[in-house]
C-alpha cells in the first residue's frame, strides 16, 4: 500500500529561496507544456506527454539556461503531469456529464501554495535531514516512520511552511483487528460520531469534534475582507500588490492551515482508535454536497470533513486487515427503532433538533445518534459478505421514492434527517 508521510522541512532563508525557484521552474515548464500542447493540437498534430517532455528539453537548452539551476525533477514530473492531466480528462469525457470529475488541464498561477516533485533516485534520507538535488542537505523535523520502498517525494510549501512529503510503498506491520468485532459509527455535526460497539445504547460512545471554524472564523472573515478591499483598490489605481498585502495572504494561508490541522487531528484520532479496535466499521454514504447546498447547515457540516474521515478509514481499515462498510445514502438509520424495527423515528427536516424521542410501536426511549449507530452496526453484522469499502444494499421494506432518482435536488432534502 503506498502511503504518504508528511515532514516539515527546516531550510535556511538560501534553501528556502532555492525551494520557491524550483518550485517556479516546476510552474513554468507546467505551463510551457500546456501552451505547447495546445499550439500542436490547432496545428493538428497528436501531442503527448513525451513529445513535450522531448520538445521541452530542446528548448531549455537552448533558450532557458535558467532552469538547470534546480533539479530536473521539478520541470520533468510537471510535464509527465500535465500528460495525467490530459489523460485524465479525455477518459472522463467518455462518461456522462454528471459523472464527470476533471476539467481541461488550466494555466497555474503563482500562489501562495506550490510544489514540486522530486523522482525516487534523485534524493537521499538521513535521521533528520534529506538530500535534495542542486541545493544539498536540508534539515527536517522528524525522520520517515515507515519501512518499505521509497518510490518519490514531493517538496510544497503551504501555510507558510515548507513540507517534505514521502511516498512509499509500506509494509503494514500493524496489529490486526480483533477478529468478529462490529461497530457502527453514525457521523453528525453536533457530536461528530456515535459508535456503538454493542446492542446497548447505553455503551455508546460519543465523540466531539473541535469545530475549529466557529473559532476562527471571525478572524479569516476579517483578513479575507481586507484583502479584497486592498485588491480592488490596487486594481482601481493599477498597482502591484504591496509587501503589506502579501504577509496579509500569508497570515490567512497560515489561519486556513491551521483550521485543516485541527480537523486533521481529530479525524486521524478518531479514525485510528477505531480500525484498531473493530474488524467491521459500518459508516453511512453522506451526501455532503447535498447537505451544504444548505445554507444553515453547510458551515456546520463542512466542519466535520467528512470525506476525510471516510478516506482514513478505508485505508486504515486495509492495514489493520479490517473492512468498511458503507450503508446506502437512502437507509434510515435514524428512523428505524432498534428494538423492534419499525420507521417510528424522527423523519424529515423539521425533526432535525429532535435528540431523545419514544418509539410509537413497542415505546421504547431512543437516544436518536446511539440509535442510528445501533441500526448501521445490525447491518454490518447481516451482511459479513460485503469487503472493505463495498456499499450496502437497501433493506427490502425502504424504496427510494421515484422521483429522488430523476431529480438530485430532492435528494438532499432526504438526507437531512441522517444529520
Ligand atoms: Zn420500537
Amino acid at each position: 500500500m503506498i502511503l504518504g508521510h508528511t515532514i516539515a522541512l527546516d531550510p535556511t532563508q538560501d534553501q528556502a529561496c532555492h525551494l520557491r525557484r524550483a518550485c517556479g521552474t516546476a510552474r513554468f515548464a507546467y505551463n510551457w507544456g500546456l501552451a505547447e500542447w495546445r499550439r500542436m493540437h490547432n496545428a493538428g498534430e497528436k501531442p503527448s506527454a513525451n513529445t513535450i517532455k522531448r520538445r521541452w528539453n530542446a528548448f531549455r537548452k537552448s533558450q532557458l539556461p535558467w532552469t538547470y539551476d534546480v533539479t530536473k525533477c521539478a520541470s520533468g514530473q510537471a510535464i509527465l503531469d500535465l500528460g495525467t492531466a490530459f489523460n485524465n480528462f479525455f477518459r472522463d469525457c467518455k462518461k456522462p456529464k454528471r459523472q464527470r470529475k476533471f476539467r481541461y488541464p488550466r494555466f497555474k498561477r503563482k500562489s501562495l501554495n506550490e510544489s514540486f516533485d522530486i523522482w525516487a533516485d534523485q534524493f537521499d534520507l538521513d535521521w533528520d535531514k534529506v538530500r535534495i538535488p542542486k541545493l544539498g542537505w536540508v534539515r527536517t523535523r522528524e525522520n520517515v516512520r515507515l519501512c518499505g520502498v521509497i518510490m518519490g517525494a514531493t517538496v510544497s510549501f503551504s501555510g507558510g511552511r515548507w513540507f517534505l512529503s514521502v511516498q512509499v510503498d509500506a509494509i503494514s506491520e500493524r496489529q490486526p483487528a480483533p477478529q468478529g468485532t462490529v461497530c457502527g459509527v453514525d457521523l453528525g455535526s453536533r457530536t461528530l460520531a456515535t459508535i456503538a460497539g454493542t446492542d446497548s445504547e447505553a455503551d455508546a460512545e460519543s465523540v466531539s469534534g473541535p469545530k475549529p471554524r466557529r473559532r476562527l472564523l471571525g478572524r479569516i472573515k476579517r483578513l479575507q475582507r481586507r484583502i479584497s478591499l486592498q485588491k480592488h483598490r490596487a486594481k482601481k489605481l493599477g498597482i502591484k500588490a504591496s509587501r503589506r498585502q502579501y504577509c496579509r495572504q500569508l497570515r490567512l494561508s497560515k489561519l486556513h492551515a491551521r483550521l485543516a490541522n485541527i480537523r486533521k487531528d481529530a479525524a486521524h484520532k478518531l479514525t485510528s482508535d477505531l480500525t484498531r479496535r473493530f474488524e467491521t466499521i459500518v459508516i453511512e454514504d453522506l451526501n455532503v454536497s447535498g447537505m451544504a447546498k444548505n445554507h444553515s447547515l453547510a458551515g456546520a457540516v463542512l466542519d466535520c470533513g467528512f470525506h476525510e474521515i471516510r478516506r482514513q478509514f478505508q485505508y486504515k481499515a486495509a492495514m489493520h486487515g479490517g473492512r468498511i462498510v458503507i450503508a446506502n445514502r437512502f437507509f434510515p438509520s435514524t428512523q428505524v427503532c432498534c428494538k423492534c424495527g419499525c420507521l417510528t423515528g424522527p423523519k424529515g427536516r423539521e425533526a432535525l433538533h429532535i435528540e431523545r424521542w419514544v418509539c410509537a410501536e413497542c415505546g421504547a426511549e431512543h437516544n436518536r445518534d446511539a440509535n442510528a449507530a445501533i441500526n448501521l452496526r445490525s447491518l454490518g453484522l447481516a451482511k459479513p459478505e460485503l469487503t472493505c469499502g463495498d456499499m450496502a444494499p437497501l433493506p427490502a421494506c425502504v424504496s427510494i421514492p421515484a422521483s429522488t432518482v430523476d431529480e438530485p435536488q430532492t435528494e438532499t432534502v432526504l438526507t437531512f434527517e441522517h444529520i
